[in-house]
């Protein structure tokens, strides 16, 4: 079959739109296509708060971070744990993303007017040993106007070469074929949707309209991960994080339905590591959800007490943004798939942000008024503050009696023991009251208050939290939440599909 297109993407998330920006910058002829609507272009990247991991960036070293290529490299490493022969490939992606974020990643960018928030943030703080998980150093860098920000210029730079014939963009296009002639992969078959003009982010509809066949002389697979589609979540559930959760809440679009998976395995791609994934611990049901089963992530500074569903206190180091897999691993061992975080009015106000662009409308809209309220302002934000009202894993009380009871009514499961917990409580407010301490979460919040960043912005000074003057009290009910997907399609460093005995 004649090609017509030099390359067709499958995909119109942010991978798809930077593969076409390329592909046209170098004069070739691309076709897009996505299963969505155009309402969706940029994919679950839209919907992003857009940290990005840089090594040695300007904004850490304003901020008084020391980072370098090395200690990252170290991190990375103690983080991946690689320890399979399928981690090959997976370890060489590392080693040259790793020289990407330390070279020209961030330049690269900003060529591409993308700017950054000057505080860094830091995620994953681990709590180990030096070879062990997590950052050693702040390294999450918040691209200013968050997702939307992180996609603009490469979907305004997709729709210039479309006026100029070089991309062509076809949306509710469904894949469901890869078309093999003599053993090469040169087109894809599938099914034209119908037209759905539903809002961003909604369940669109799947009823055919058509079919089609497109020839390229490369055909490049951007259709993201499994994440909205929980039978594949719990089909390649890991062994060593014990039984899938009964119940997951959603932290992708429904279009993260892995459906291009098996269609690359049946053209003979080789599919490694499906067993890895990213789910987070601090998901709270979205009141107000825009895709199914709509959960949000709480990224969580360092001092909410962290209880399992007994009201028994998470062991060191599962501290909130410490160690999401280890914290996940730990919780699915008590028997049940929820914990709860308890904290007071000052700690969610200095502490709590959600990610999710349309969850930070002060970082979204470029607004320094709002960002001097989440910095200095008694209230949390604006959506954090809403989600304490109207979400339906908030609790909040003036006494930690009322609290616990209403944690236990909620649950229907009478498991926590209010006299045990507000004992916990106390032993742990007596270490606040002085610098010395032998509880590591409090050790840890004064090693994490020497960064400028986490003092103004994400980690309140220690104390009491049963301290009426800083109430009212608060727990939340955190449930797991499906997010990234870790394995995939093996390829090269040219991102070319391996099959079974790793030939392109
Ligand atoms: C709320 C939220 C917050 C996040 N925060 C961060 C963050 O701060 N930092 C970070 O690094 N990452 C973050 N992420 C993750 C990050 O956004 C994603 O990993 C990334 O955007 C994935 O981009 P992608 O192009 O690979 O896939 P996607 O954005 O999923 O795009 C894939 C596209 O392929 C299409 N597609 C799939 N199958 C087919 C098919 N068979 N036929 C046709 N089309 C198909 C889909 O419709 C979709 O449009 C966040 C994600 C979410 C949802």
């Amino acid at each position: 079959m004649p090609s017509s297109f030099d390359a067709i993407i499958i995909g119109a998330g942010l991978s798809g739109l930077v593969a076409a920006c390329e592909l046209a910058d170098a004069g070739r002829n691309v076709l897009i296509l996505d299963q969505e609507s155009g309402q969706n272009i940029g994919g679950q990247a839209f919907w992003s708060f857009g940290g990005l991991f840089f090594i040695n960036s300007p904004e850490q070293r304003r901020m008084g971070i020391k980072d370098s290529y090395d200690l990252a490299y170290r991190d990375w490493m103690g983080t991946a744990a690689f320890d399979r022969k399928e981690d090959y490939w997976p370890r060489k992606w590392a080693e040259a993303y790793l020289a990407f974020a330390a070279g020209e990643k961030r330049s690269w960018l900003h060529e591409r007017k993308i700017r950054f928030f000057p505080v860094v943030g830091w995620a994953e703080r681990g709590g180990y040993a030096a070879t062990g998980h997590g950052n050693s150093v702040p390294r999450f860098h918040i691209t200013w106007g968050t997702g939307p920000g992180l996609i603009s210029p490469f979907v305004h730079r997709v729709y210039e070469a479309v006026k100029k014939n070089l991309i062509t963009l076809k949306f509710r296009h469904k894949v469901s074929d890869l078309i093999i002639e003599n053993g090469i992969v040169c087109g894809v078959h599938g099914e034209v949707l119908e037209d759905d003009k539903k809002l961003r982010g909604l369940k669109s509809s799947r009823i055919k309209t058509g079919e089609f066949n497109f020839y390229a002389q490369a055909i490049i697979v951007t259709s993201g991960g499994i994440g909205a589609n929980k039978e594949l979540v719990r089909r390649n559930w890991p062994e060593r994080l014990g039984k899938a959760p009964e119940n997951m809440l959603c932290g992708v679009p429904d279009y993260v339905d892995g459906s291009m998976m098996e269609i690359c395995q049946k053209a003979g791609a080789r599919m490694i590591n499906p067993d890895r994934m990213w789910h987070y611990t601090e998901g709270i049901k979205n009141y107000d959800p825009i895709w199914s089963n709509h959960g949000i992530r709480i990224l969580p500074g360092p001092s909410s007490l962290w209880f399992d569903a007994f009201g028994n206190r998470l062991p060191a180091p599962f501290f909130p943004g410490f160690d999401t897999l280890g914290t996940l691993k730990y919780i699915m061992q008590t028997g049940y798939d929820y914990s709860w975080f308890i904290l007071n009015q000052k700690i969610i106000s200095k502490e709590f942000a959600l990610s999710g662009s349309e969850q930070n409308p002060d970082l979204t809209n470029k607004s320094w008024r709002l960002i001097l309220g989440r910095a200095f302002g008694k209230s949390a934000t604006a959506p954090v503050e809403k989600f304490k009202k109207q979400g339906e894993d908030f609790i909040v009380k003036n006494n930690p009696d009322d609290l616990i009871a209403a944690m236990n009514t909620l649950t229907g499961n009478n498991l926590i023991d209010s006299k045990s917990l507000i004992n916990e409580i106390k032993a742990r407010d007596m270490e606040t009251i002085h610098s010395f301490s032998k509880d590591r979460q409090i050790s840890a919040i004064h090693a994490a208050r020497k960064y400028r960043g986490d003092r103004w912005i994400r980690t309140a000074k220690p104390h009491p939290i049963l301290d009426r003057g800083d109430g009212p009290l608060i727990a939340v009910r955190l449930h797991i939440l499906t997010r990234k997907t870790l394995g995939g399609i093996e390829t090269n460093l040219y991102g070319q599909q391996l099959d079974k005995d790793g030939n392109p």
